[in-house]
């Protein structure tokens, strides 16, 4: 259990970027917060002294003359820093809670890196409608394939109800015989297609044990075998 939140973490960035958002939204703040007090240092010491009514006044540090706390650079200078340091602190802030939800609320699944995978299938064969349903043609009309004329009355070949394209004798057969030929790499492609669904499952599986110590539950597995 704890090497399944320990993983959980790793992977959401508890570990790497919440630390870094949690630096930029203190500092930040603090720069925000404290911007007002942006100031030329007290640096001049003053002793104590009596008033004229006798109320003693203890030594203190005091802004060299011509120091202004005022002034419109101080005054620049401070509203850029609240500004900066409040920017700084959302942005952090906002990590800080993207990688939380990660944390707390993503999928395991979701959280696993990309797998790298390099996919070698074969070159999709190419797939061949092959003209089957006959007809008689109304009128004069020509091969979609060969331009042959096709006379009235004359038998025709055509795929699908709806489509425009006709087929003479010849072109059916032809296409048919291509057909034929696609066929068994048709079959070696659906099973490379599923060898490497197979592959890819196994090394999905092993991704995540390697990640969170142990197998998925079953349900959860059957989600990634779809
Ligand atoms: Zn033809």
């Amino acid at each position: 259990m704890i090497r399944y939140w320990l993983g959980r973490a790793r992977l959401a960035g508890i570990f790497t970027i919440l630390p870094i958002g949690l630096v930029l939204q203190i500092g930040g703040c603090a720069l925000n917060v404290t911007a007002h007090y942006e100031s030329t240092p007290k640096t001049v010491s003053v002793s104590g002294y009596y008033r004229r009514d006798g109320t003693y006044v203890h030594s203190y540090y005091r802004r060299p003359p011509g120091a202004a706390q005022h002034d419109a650079p101080y005054e620049n200078a401070a509203a850029t820093k609240k500004i900066g340091g409040g920017f700084v602190s959302l942005v952090g802030g906002i990590a800080v809670i993207v990688i939380l939800v990660r944390f707390f609320c993503d999928p395991d699944w979701e959280l696993l890196p990309e797998l790298k995978y390099v996919s070698h299938l074969p070159e999709k064969p190419k797939a061949i409608e092959v003209p089957d349903k006959v007809a008689r043609a109304r009128a004069l009309w020509a091969c979609s394939r060969c331009r042959q004329i096709i006379q009235t009355h004359e038998t025709y070949f055509y795929a699908r109800a709806g489509r425009q394209e006709k087929y003479c004798v010849d072109c059916r057969n032809r296409l048919r015989d291509e057909e034929a030929a696609e066929s068994p790499k048709w079959i070696a492609y659906a099973a490379a297609v599923e060898r490497e669904r197979a592959e890819r499952l196994k090394l999905r599986l092993e991704q995540y044990k390697r990640f969170y110590g142990s197998m998925p539950d079953e349900s959860k597995a059957k989600i990634i075998s779809m």
